[in-house]
């Protein structure tokens, strides 16, 4: 009987195993491994349900600033130490329903559903102003990081609203970085 219960025990063991196994490579194949966001491909096909259930929202591009000088100055270690904080802060200023994405090197996209621009200004702000709160201290630099915002409906190219997104990003950084703008279309 005994000989059973360890045989029971030790099945139930490789389930375990096998599921942890499972999950982890689902996260491998959806998450960013260096900052746990979801990586390009997890959030493309997370924006594809949103248009498809006729949702609109809110695509913020965000590129940290000077981030090859950081790298060059304090290492590359500091520098990825950098990028997991600055995950870590846009994680903890959205909510939950909105999606965050490393969509490469220091380059993160965020999707604010049922968001206007209007309302995500100020959301974005605060992000901004959590980023300066929290680097400079300890292990990891001061860091800035600029942000372009566009508006995508749920019969929008998202490919076209990104590009509008990432078009204030460059305004953004040429009126000096460290802050925001909104696509040409809604000024
Ligand atoms: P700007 O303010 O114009 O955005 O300047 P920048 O230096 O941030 O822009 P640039 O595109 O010239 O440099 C981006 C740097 O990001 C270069 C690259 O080495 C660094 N980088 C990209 N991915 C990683 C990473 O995973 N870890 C580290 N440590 N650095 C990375
Ligand atoms: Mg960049
Ligand atoms: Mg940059």
């Amino acid at each position: 009987k005994q000989a059973r219960a360890a045989d029971r025990t030790r099945q139930l063991g490789e389930r375990i195993g096998v599921i942890r196994a499972f999950n982890q490579s689902e996260d491998q194949a959806t998450k960013d491994a260096l900052t746990g966001l979801l990586n390009r491909r997890s959030t493309e096909e997370a924006i594809q349900r949103l248009q498809r259930d006729g949702t609109r929202f809110c695509v913020v591009y965000a590129d940290i600033d000077h981030f090859k000088r950081l790298n060059d100055t304090y290492g590359h270690e500091t520098g990825d130490r950098a990028l997991r904080l600055f995950s870590r802060v846009l994680t903890d200023s959205l909510r939950p329903s909105d999606v965050i994405s490393r969509w490469g090197g220091e380059e993160f996209v965020m999707i604010l559903p049922n968001t206007s621009a209007e309302l995500a200004k100020p959301i974005i702000e605060r992000l901004r102003l959590a980023i300066s709160e929290n680097t400079g201290l300890g292990a990891v630099p001061a860091v800035t990081a600029s942000f372009g915002i566009a508006e995508c409906g749920p019969s929008d190219d998202f490919a076209e609203r990104l590009n509008e997104a990432d078009a204030a990003l460059l305004l953004a950084k040429q009126n000096g970085r460290n802050r925001i703008a909104l696509a040409g279309s809604l000024l």
